[in-house]
């Protein structure tokens, strides 16, 4: 076990810079996870800590060790991609142990080791299986094993679950989460997916364009976005975003679920305590327990999330109202975050008079 720290860690291919000067603490145990859009720089941050990239500038520590020049085999790291290969006319075993045969261990010390992996993977009825007689999330347990089985002290992992259908997916998160737990070993894990980080990681580093947005526990990263960028990428739905009452220079955002859907016909809420937009719903998605009403408003497009004991219809007009504790403000010219808003609507005011 160990953590990861990251200074001023830049990357350039062929003059342009990808990673750009990225400082990070990755605490000893932890589940980090890097997400971002696709392109965003997440891969090769990750292969710089792995060592299958150099660092164009500024330092990246293992534990306490520099490792810029240390190759991938000096790191003691594992790292597991998206497009595993498991080495077909082997079996199970084989497969896992495979890593471990040129590292001089003896053969009980290697079953041993092995056996112990398979079994917090759940592998152990399968030792004898080739992976042709494997499923898809078998599979992915055998390249999980195959990298866990070498005890690294920090575990890489960029999309592993991406090629899975959503189920199994769904399950394999779930089995990510209670292995790190058992295991103890920093994760560093990268993806895309904005879901999959939230329900994994202990600590989210939200990434757009090589540059680090916010690093933070997952629901601080829902109730506090640093700014524009995170709040729109992080939850599902986004923030909804609107010009705000009377300054040009803010932006206002609200999630979908913090509204409330009011018939048109009510006109008075009161303005102490809510705001509210005129709008017609366009659209409807229906989510079971909830429908989205994606509704078009005075300010703009917004969504709204409902419960669909009492059902909205197209065409229908509402009022979108939203509790004034819970509508964020953003500078509009550099996106951040000033705060949420408190009082009246006619003398909007900021946590910590920004305003
Ligand atoms: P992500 O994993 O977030 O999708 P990557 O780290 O793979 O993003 O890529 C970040 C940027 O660096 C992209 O613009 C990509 O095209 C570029 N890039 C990645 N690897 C190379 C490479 N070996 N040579 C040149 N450009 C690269
Ligand atoms: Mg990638």
């Amino acid at each position: 076990m160990a953590r990861v720290i990251l200074r001023q860690v830049t990357k350039t291919f062929h003059g342009q810079t990808v990673v750009k000067g990225l400082n990070l603490l990755i605490p000893d145990g932890s589940f980090t996870v890097l997400v971002g859009p696709s392109g965003c720089g997440k891969s090769t941050t990750l292969r710089m800590i792995a060592g299958l990239e150099s660092v164009t500038d500024g330092d990246i520590l293992i534990g306490d060790q520099p490792v810029n020049h240390l190759p991938p085999g000096k790191r003691d790291v594992a790292m597991v991609f998206q497009n595993y290969a498991l080495y077909p006319t082997m079996n199970v075993y084989d497969n896992i142990a495979f890593g471990l045969r040129n590292r001089g261990y003896s053969k009980n010390d290697c079953r041993t080791m092995v056996e112990e992996i398979a079994d917090v993977v759940g592998l152990k009825p399968y030792l004898k299986r080739k992976p042709s007689e494997l499923s898809g999330g078998q599979r992915q347990r055998v390249a999980l094993a195959r990298a866990m089985v070498k005890k690294p002290q920090v575990f890489l992992m960029d999309e592993p679950l991406s090629n899975l259908d959503a189920k199994l997916r769904n399950q394999m998160r779930v089995e990510l989460t209670s292995l790190h737990k058992r295991l103890g070993t920093t994760f560093i894990y990268v993806t895309h997916d904005q879901v999959e980080g939230m329900t994994m990681g202990d600590q989210i580093v939200v990434m757009s364009e090589g540059a680090i947005m916010q690093v933070a526990p997952p629901m601080e990263l829902y109730r506090e976005p640093a700014n524009l960028f995170v709040a729109q990428f992080i939850g599902s739905p986004a923030m909804n975003v609107v010009p705000a009452d009377g300054r040009a220079e803010y932006l206002w955002g609200f999630r979908p679920e913090m509204a409330v859907l009011l018939p048109g016909s009510v006109s008075a809420v009161p303005a102490e305590t809510a705001w509210s937009l005129d709008g017609i719903i366009m659209s409807r998605e229906i989510l079971g327990s909830d429908a989205l009403y994606h509704v078009e408003t005075t300010r703009g497009r917004v969504v709204v999330k409902a419960e669909t004991e009492r059902m909205a219809e197209i065409g229908e007009a509402v009022l979108v109202s939203v509790p004034l504790a819970h509508i964020h403000v953003f500078d509009r010219a550099t996106g951040k975050r000033l705060g949420r808003l408190e009082g009246r609507t006619q003398n909007h005011s900021l946590a910590g008079g920004v305003v």
